[in-house]
Formats: C-alpha cells, structure tokens, sequence
C-alpha cells in the first residue's frame, strides 16, 4: 500500500506577518519542483491568508493550527472552518497538545471540530499522544485507543478519507526527546490496527500516520524509514528553512 508521506510543519504562535512572508517565499524557492513527500505548512491566523496565496501554485500546501467548530456566531476570538478554507488552507491541524493541555480541549471538543473541518473540506491531522506519566504507568495504548475512538467516534470511513493521524507523544514535544525507533514503531503499528478495528482494514492501509516530537533533520531518515511512519510533523524545526527543507529532502540526507 502506497501512502505519499506528508511533511508538516507547525509554526506554532512564531511568525508575525512580515516574518511569515519572508519564511515562506524562501520555502518556496527551496522546494521547487518536489512532488514527493507532500508539504504543509500552518501558520498563525494572522499569516495564514497571505502565506496561503505565497504557497498558492507551489508544492506547499497550507494548514491552519486549530479551528472552533460552529459556523460563524458570537464566539469572540474564534476563527471557522469555512473562515480558513476561504483564506486558502487545505489542511487544519487539531487536538495538538498544546490545545489539550493548555486550552482544555476534549475528545469530545476535537470530534466536533474534526466534524467540522470534513463538513468544510479541510483536511484534519489529528494530533494524539500520552504524557510522560501516562508512558510510565504503561498507559501509552489506554490513552492513544480513548483518544481515538472517542475523536471519531460517528464518523463514517467516507467521511474521513482525508483524515491524517498524527501521534505526538507530549514529553517528546519541543523537548528535543525523541521516541525511539521501537517504541515509534510499536504505536504505528498499534494504530493501524485500531483503525482497522474502528473502520476497515482498507481505511487503516490508506491512512497516513505522521510522527512528530522533536524531528529533525538528524534524524528524519530514520524515523520515515519506519513502515507504518508516513511523514512527520514538525515544530520547533519547521520554523528554520534549512532544517526543514532537510527534513523534507530525508532521503537524501547523509546527516
Ligand atoms: C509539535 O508541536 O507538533 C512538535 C512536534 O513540536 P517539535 O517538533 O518542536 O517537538
């Protein structure tokens, strides 16, 4: 089964405008004419439209970080699915940890942004992941089986054909920790199978399963040589041209 692998990259609250301008028309120039991983970029709300039309005829796409999941309505200081595929997204990214953890975000809240993000076309990347505790107290599957299960819970297979998984455990974040080969390659697998579980073993072969948690370009090769690993989504890295075009060029890299 044949997934094109996916290169995200979070630019998290970096970036103003001018910033975010400057970053991106230098991404462009350096992924010139790559058709293979697919690449993605979200930046803050603030860029996002203006990055969007940079992007626009390039290989980049672009995402949002997050969305609330009405429609439009007196919800101060939110931004919607449509509002962001109309500013020229093709990807948001939700349930990341930080929106977990810091924003108070449920399984319950990410399912109805995720509902809400497929009712507007936009592409969801879920972000799922145990904390350090969680791992400690083997409660690694416990966690990342809730997270799912509850996430998609409803959905139909045709609803989430766009859908991308992306497992993120939260003490490889920004730590510069980054899970091992095995344990990278046990969760894979786990969630694969979970899908199969939930969906059909056709939808969990089609799915694509990013890794993300302190990628980059040292050891983005060995990460995206695991085979139920399907890209990556990368924070702190993306934020630099040159790592992250080396993350993206990882089958070049002899690093
Ligand atoms: C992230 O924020 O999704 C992430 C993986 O961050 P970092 O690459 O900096 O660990």
């Amino acid at each position: 089964m044949s997934r094109t692998p996916l290169i995200a990259g979070n630019w998290k609250m970096y970036k103003t405008g001018p910033q975010a301008v400057t970053a991106a028309t230098v991404l462009v120039k350096l992924c010139t004419g790559i058709s293979n991983p697919e690449i993605m970029i979200a930046p803050n709300f603030i860029a996002l439209q203006q990055v969007a039309q940079i992007f626009a005829g390039s290989p980049i796409k672009t995402g949002a970080q997050n969305l609330y999941f009405e429609n439009q309505g007196a919800f101060t200081g939110e931004v919607s699915a449509d509002m962001i595929k109309e500013a020229g997204a093709e990807y948001v990214i939700i349930g990341h940890s930080e929106r977990r953890q810091i924003f108070g975000e449920t399984d319950e809240s990410i399912r109805k942004k995720i509902k809400s993000a497929v009712l507007s076309g936009l592409k969801p990347i879920l972000c799922i992941g145990e904390t350090e505790g969680q791992r400690d107290e083997e409660k690694t599957f416990q966690v990342l089986d809730k997270q799912v299960s509850d996430g998609l819970k409803g959905f139909g297979p045709d609803e989430l054909v766009d859908l991308v998984l992306a497992y993120e455990p939260v003490w490889a974040i920004g730590t510069g920790k980054t899970a091992n080969e095995s344990q990278v390659d046990e969760v894979h697998r786990y969630l694969r199978s979970l899908l199969g579980k939930l969906f059909s073993q056709e939808f969990a072969d089609q799915k694509r399963i990013l890794y993300g948690g302190s990628v980059k370009p040292e050891n983005a090769y060995s990460l995206m040589g695991i085979e139920d690993v399907d890209g990556a989504l990368v924070g702190g890295a993306s934020l630099d041209a040159d790592k992250f075009i080396n993350i993206i060029k990882y089958n070049e890299s002899i690093i």
